[in-house]
């Protein structure tokens, strides 16, 4: 059996008349980009997030970029970031010459450890930018009270986990902003680049709408310096199709995470962790990570089965040559440290049939035993 590690091309099957037939209208329309496609997007994409507004952008990375630059941060700024994320998330803050603060992550949620983040607060810092990784929404609570404690904005990097809910609340509204991509791989994703923000703020909506476009709303009158971050309407079109079918293959991916979870406890493989979540968040499963011992054989013995396989991340941040003028050590965050050496992403995606995830499971099983 194969079980590859995603398959767009399964699900594409599955809506390609009504994604051909909105590229079409587009081409017909010639009207390429943040038409009325992009502006029905934002509409629905603030709805199924529970805030007021949202913004179409071009990537996942240009909305951390804007988030920040709309809170005003700029050279001499610290803003907090957890040191196991992608590498996106720090590049928005260093994008403004902002410094990126790492803190390391739990060893429960993997997200960002909220007992740590007071004492990377200097006064220096203005922002704390959480991100819930692999779809886990991050200890919203804790982040919320200790920035209101210290005065500072929160945005949050929801990029792996739309639609996941953290008692009983979407994601994307617990901070100032949320910010999204819409790479093909993630949860929602166009067919190329994409990326969006959501907001409740009223002036920060304003200012991130012009910052999009030459900081402008009016053609040829530039309130702003700004950029093109623009999003196109194809990838709106294919967005809103998607759309429709977010919650069903959410529901998918969060039934095949159980399943997983499940048959990994029945086989009693005592060489993997399974993810864990606390009963209040509901996370949508971008991703399915176990922890695991001796893992380069694992991994050959599961390339050789045909399952494919990731990690994410290998490399933490503070450990990244991109990082090194920060001056960290290796050991400043262990438990990030040390989960990079265990962890392993095996095949998740709504399409996938019972059978690849027992074949997934009993493959690991039959290395171990
Ligand atoms: C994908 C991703 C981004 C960047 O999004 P792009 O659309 O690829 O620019 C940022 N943060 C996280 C956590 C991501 O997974």
């Amino acid at each position: 059996m194969n079980v590859p590690f995603v398959d767009l091309k399964t699900q594409y099957s599955g809506i390609k008349d009504e994604i051909l037939s909105e590229i079409n209208e587009v081409l017909d329309n010639t009207a390429y980009i943040c038409g009325k496609k992009a502006k029905k997007f934002e509409e629905n994409f603030a709805k199924i997030h529970d805030v007021k507004y949202s913004i179409g952008l071009s990537t996942g990375t240009d909305a951390l970029h804007v988030a920040m630059h709309a809170l005003g941060i700029k050279q001499g700024d610290e803003v907090i970031v957890p040191v196991n994320t992608y590498i996106a998330t720090a590049e928005g803050i260093s994008l403004c010459y902002a410094k990126p603060v790492f803190v390391d992550n739990d060893e429960k949620t993997y997200n960002i450890d909220v007992n740590k983040i007071e004492a990377a607060i200097t006064h220096k810092t203005k922002a704390i930018l959480p991100v819930h990784l692999y779809g886990q929404p991050a200890e919203m609570d804790s982040i919320l009270e200790i920035a209101k404690k210290h005065n500072l904005n929160v945005v949050e990097d929801c990029s792996q986990a739309h639609l996941a809910t953290y008692k009983g609340k979407k994601i994307g509204g617990f901070g100032v902003i949320g910010t999204f991509s819409f790479y093909p791989g993630k949860n929602l994703g166009a067919y190329g680049e994409g990326g969006g923000v959501t907001t409740n703020d009223e002036k920060l909506y304003d200012f991130m709408l012009k910052y999009r476009q030459h900081g402008s709303l009016e053609k040829y009158i530039h309130d702003i310096e700004g950029h093109n971050y623009r999003m196109e309407e194809i990838q709106a079109g294919v967005l809103n199709i998607k759309m429709k079918y977010i919650q069903k293959w959410t529901d998918m991916r969060r039934n095949n995470a159980k399943l997983y979870t499940r048959t990994f406890e029945s086989l009693g493989i005592e060489e993997v962790i399974t993810p864990w979540h606390p009963e209040y968040t509901d996370p949508v499963y971008h991703l399915y990570i176990i922890r695991v011992k001796n893992r380069g054989k694992l991994i050959e013995h599961l390339n050789k089965n045909g399952v494919q396989n990731g990690l994410h991340y290998p490399v933490p941040l503070h450990m990244q040559k991109a990082y090194s003028h920060l001056g960290y050590k290796p050991d400043d965050f262990p438990v990030a440290k040390k989960f990079a050496d265990e962890i392993l992403s095996i095949p998740m995606y709504p399409e996938m049939t019972e059978d690849m995830i027992y074949y997934t499971c009993s493959k690991i099983k039959e290395f171990y035993s």
